[in-house]
């Protein structure tokens, strides 16, 4: 249900005791590839890891992670699917939008089709809520970042850089997106790289400036392949550079990561004693690659890591992938015209159909949410039983509250 966790699918057996027949045919090409191996395919499966987000990105790292073996997948979104997510949201389909199938729920329904052996756990919740991030992420040994805001990015960072968990960090708009190994220990933390919540202004999402699959496809690679170093131990392969990419015109850079900074309460000195030392990154275990992290640290934020690269500063390069404003209670989602507000004191969502069906409303219930058509507004509510509402085409944040207030009064 929503706001809980719906567990399917059964551990692989085979992750501690061996490979099966079965297991050493389906994973026979990843396991010919010499920095994985045996060895590092038997790591996959005893790895868990936090999809967090499920829309484009999430749906590609989705894929790579199950059909690569990661035994245990988490998958948290807190949005439904979309006839305009269709285009370029590769786990979901007609019938999918149709259901209106929560993004969590209907990409763990794929995932046991492309493996019945994968544990998969869909979290159909806003990770900025109290508790469902630390629930989520719980035993996961990295993040994929597959969100599409600030301020769910750097809770993420906080999390992970509290935990010594990797966080792979990635962003897409237009035909361009980046994408960045964060690493306790051995780099610095989102915040660093761009600045606090306060820091962020609106700027060009997928709402203004479109999104391409084909570039979608390309940022999540990125992370994938540094997943897949983590998980099967290959640690050392990681890269350490913030990549930035596009598809139109086709480029491709790499700008070298700073190191963690030495005053900041989350990837600096006082971050790492309060996990007493431990879950750094072993990218830093030699002494040479830690002197050249505190290099970095005072130096500029970015530097140059080929020689055909020019340098160029953090924050512009991020500019394309800024949030929206939030307002009270209430934030815009990427991809339309669409404010969530929060209700205090939620009731169940029978209730809610009640009194909208009183109003006129033609309301759709699935097992996971509520969808109501506002008769003379022109709007639609999504009501979910964690008291989130969706109001679709009411414009703005104040009128979005006006709608809710008018139509689901605390009784
Ligand atoms: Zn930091």
């Amino acid at each position: 249900m929503a706001g809980g966790m719906e567990k399917v699918g059964r551990t692989e057996e085979g992750a501690v005791a061996g490979l099966s027949a079965e297991r050493r045919e389906r994973f026979s090409r990843q396991m010919r590839f010499a920095p994985i191996g045996e060895k590092g395919q038997l790591a996959l499966f005893r790895s868990r890891v936090l999809i967090a987000g499920v829309g484009s990105l999430g749906c590609a790292l989705a894929q790579h992670m199950a059909r690569a073996g990661v035994g245990s997948i988490v998958l948290a979104d807190r949005d439904y699917v979309e006839w305009s997510n269709l285009q370029r949201q590769m786990l979901f389909d007609e019938e999918d939008a149709r259901q209106c199938l929560p993004k969590a729920v209907a990409a763990v329904e794929k995932l046991r089709r492309v493996d019945s052996g994968l544990a998969a756990e869909a979290v159909v919740a806003d990770l900025t809520a109290p508790g469902v991030l630390e629930k989520a992420a719980a035993g996961c040994d990295l993040v994929l970042d597959g969100t599409d805001n600030a301020e769910v990015r750097l809770r993420l960072s906080d999390w992970c850089f509290a935990h010594g968990v990797p966080l792979l960090y990635g962003g897409v708009a237009g035909a361009s997106g980046m994408s960045a190994p964060l690493v306790p220990g051995a780099t610095c933390c989102l915040r660093c790289l761009i600045g606090g919540e306060e820091e962020q202004e609106s700027g060009e999402t997928c709402d203004t400036v479109g999104m391409l699959s084909p570039a979608v496809e390309l940022v999540a690679a990125l992370q994938a392949a540094e997943a897949l170093k983590w998980l099967s131990g290959s640690r050392s392969d990681m890269r350490r550079t913030l990549a930035t990419a596009s598809v139109w015109p086709l480029s491709l850079r790499e700008l070298k990561l700073p190191g963690p900074t030495r005053t900041c309460p989350a990837c600096g000195e006082a971050g790492q004693a309060q996990r007493g030392g431990s879950g750094a990154g072993e990218l830093s275990r030699s002494g040479s690659r830690k002197a050249e992290a505190a290099r970095e640290a005072r130096g500029p934020a970015m530097e140059a890591s080929s020689a055909r690269s020019e340098p160029q500063a953090a924050a512009p390069v991020d500019a394309a992938f800024k949030p929206r404003k939030t307002a009270a209670l209430s934030a815009v989602l990427c991809g339309r015209d669409t404010v969530q507000v929060e209700l205090s004191e939620p009731q169940p969502l029978d209730v809610y159909r009640r009194q909208l069906e009183a109003a006129g409303c033609a309301v759709m219930r699935n097992p996971y949410l509520l969808r109501a058509e506002l008769p003379d507004e022109g709007a639609r509510l999504v009501v979910f039983p964690d008291g989130r509402v969706l109001v679709q085409g009411a414009g703005d944040p104040d009128e979005a509250l006006r709608v809710c207030e008018r139509y689901l009064p605390v009784s």
